[in-house]
């Protein structure tokens, strides 16, 4: 307790008495406790100011951040650029001047629709390697209402905490990935319709972290209880990029696109549609007679798709990407002075198969993983300089397996 009548400090209350030395200043004094304190928080303010761009030159333009996913995302062009764009803006609007000119450029959180494994997930990760910012990916799916069983909406904000190591503004401009967006549809385009805990009133709850607001965070999450400590975050200049598969919404953006033609003729309603891809025509109102509410959509500004992949996209995935999976195997070999190398029928057999087995990109990798499994248990221990895959080894290693079992992951 500070005796009657000493100075104290402004910042902790402690007395003259109870501290090494206290300064004092016009209005105030400071102890020298809370001077390193203070110290602290300026440094660590600087240091995230360092890594983070903090003028619009440092800023990568829309080109740049576009090039780079070139370098580790196959194909998708269309929701490159409008990412690229989206997150540009997004961070143009954290480093806006308060100027009173009045106009507020406002959030861009972005909406990915495109079958699973197409890269919505790569995409998202790879925009918040470029920009430097803490990134989570959070799934839809385990979010419930408050009171239900599941996790609560706050422990989004709990995981981008902990990977922002509790620096709260770092986290405050982060990137959340919120997947399989569509699992929390309404079931049906009916308002009416009993209100299911699972879809609309998650929905509602994501509404105030898609809009900006600042919420109590739990930051080891689990449920709210009275003793835990919670921390503030403001969502504000949080970016939210959701993706979903969407399963099923080619038939209501076909029957979309075909009423509005009513009145043409059956030639005229269907010229200049690109049937094999109608997904490039989504819109808003595709999304609401899945389910989404459309306050929820009004949230998402920013639409955009991503195609199926055809051979030729698995065909590059393998080995184009910077990390692509045939390089990440060859490093691994490397380590142990092993050159691996794979002949190309090698490459469009799993590509084949990877078709034949309908496991898209994601089967790629257990494949290969199928395939190389005998060699990277016993080469280490051999002394071989070279490893050169054959179709026939390839073959032989994947007939073994049980591909049925790579199907069901
Ligand atoms: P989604 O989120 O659409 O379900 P992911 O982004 O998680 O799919 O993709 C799964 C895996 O497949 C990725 O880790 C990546 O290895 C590969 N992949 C998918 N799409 C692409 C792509 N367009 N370019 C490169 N790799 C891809």
């Amino acid at each position: 307790m500070p005796r009657r009548n000493e100075n104290k400090c402004s910042f902790c209350g402690r007395g003259e008495s109870e501290v090494d030395f206290l300064i004092t200043g016009m209005g105030g004094n400071i102890c020298s406790d809370c001077v390193h304190a203070a110290d602290e928080i300026v440094k660590q303010n600087f240091e995230h100011k360092s890594s983070f761009s903090s003028d619009l030159k440092s800023l990568p333009k829309p080109t740049e951040i576009k090039s780079f996913l070139d370098d580790y995302v196959i194909g998708q062009d269309e929701a490159k650029k409008f990412l690229s764009v989206a997150v540009y803006n997004h961070y143009k609007r954290i480093l806006q001047k308060k100027q009173d000119d009045e106009v507020e450029i406002e959030k861009s959180n972005i909406i990915l629709v495109g079958s699973t494994g197409t890269g919505k997930t790569l995409l998202a990760k790879t925009i918040a390697k470029k920009i430097n910012v803490p990134f989570t990916i959070v799934d839809a799916t385990v979010l419930t209402e408050a009171g239900y069983v599941g996790e609560d909406i706050e422990s989004i904000l709990t995981r981008l905490l902990q990977v922002a190591d509790y620096d709260v503004p770092a986290a405050e401009r982060g990137i959340v990935f919120i997947d399989e967006i569509d699992k929390i549809a309404r079931k049906g385009d009916n308002p009416s319709i009993t209100r299911d805990v699972s879809g609309e009133g998650v929905q509602q709850g994501l509404l105030k972290l898609l809009e900006g607001s600042v919420v109590l965070v739990p930051p080891q999450g689990g449920r709210k209880h009275p003793d835990q400590k919670m921390i503030a975050v403001n969502t504000q200049n949080i970016l939210f990029i959701c993706g979903g598969a969407f399963d099923g919404i080619e038939k209501k953006i076909a029957a979309r696109l075909n009423t509005r033609s009513v009145g043409y003729t059956a030639a005229q309603k269907t010229a200049g549609i690109d049937q094999d891809n109608i997904l490039k025509y989504v819109s808003p109102q595709d999304l609401k007679s899945f389910g989404l509410i459309p306050e929820i959509i009004g949230r998402l500004p920013i639409l955009t798709y991503l195609q199926p992949l055809d051979r030729n996209a698995l065909r590059k995935i393998l080995t184009e990407p910077k990390n692509s999976i045939i390089r990440q195997y060859t490093k691994l070999f490397k380590m142990d002075n092993v050159a691996l190398t794979f002949d190309d029928s090698v490459l469009d057999y799993i590509v084949d198969k990877a078709i034949e087995f309908k496991l898209g990109a994601r089967g790629l990798r257990s494949i290969v993983e199928t395939i190389m499994m005998d060699a990277m248990f016993s080469v280490p221990s051999e002394k071989v300089g070279n490893l050169n895959i054959t179709l026939d080894y390839a073959k032989e290693k994947l007939e073994k397996a049980n591909l049925d079992k790579l199907r069901a992951e």
